[in-house]
């Protein structure tokens, strides 16, 4: 079977944003709760981690800087702690998003399709609160399924 493009697994989550964004509902007035350690737990599987780098890659971002963003993300965060060989799933600050003026710095097309499909239920939204992920446009998600996911700087790594 071909395989898809980053876009083409991410196409359906991206259209459904664009919908309710047309709607009002979109995160454009929101300090951005779920990219930072108070609600943000977003594991990827290395599919997802390829797409970034790749990405990452093209945009000479894929370099010191950024792994040291990561790092700083693991350590802060434990982010690779295990208990009892059990990995406990953690709450993160992204290190992808932009403290200074808000907002995600992944382009949609690589993003994680977890945060691709959490968007807010209600116009106007500032600090999280009333959210959700679709997880049927999850589900529809064209990608192997029971594969092991890792918090986002960690799958990074991995790929170093
Ligand atoms: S990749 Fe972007 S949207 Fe996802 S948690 Fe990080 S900053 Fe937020
Ligand atoms: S409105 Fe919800 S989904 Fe959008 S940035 Fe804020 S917390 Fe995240």
């Amino acid at each position: 079977m071909e395989k898809l493009s980053p876009l083409a697994r991410r196409a359906h989550l991206i259209e459904a944003m664009k919908t309710d964004a047309a709607k009002g509902l979109h995160c454009g007035s929101c300090s951005g709760t779920c990219c930072t350690f108070t609600s943000n737990s977003m594991q990827i599987d290395s599919e997802q981690a390829l797409d970034m780098k790749n990405w990452l890659l093209q945009q000479d971002r894929w370099n010191d800087e950024t792994f040291k963003s990561l790092e700083d993300c693991v350590e802060e965060f434990r982010l690779d702690i295990e208990i009892s060989h059990i990995k406990i799933r953690r709450t993160y600050t992204c290190p992808f998003f932009k403290r200074s003026s808000l907002g995600c710095t992944i382009a949609p097309e690589v993003k994680p399709y977890g945060c691709l499909a959490f968007n807010p239920k209600e116009s106007g939204v500032t600090n999280g609160g009333n959210c959700r992920s679709n997880l049927d446009l999850l589900e529809a998600v064209p990608a192997a399924k029971d594969v092991t996911k890792y918090p986002i700087p960690v799958a990074l790594l991995m790929l170093r």
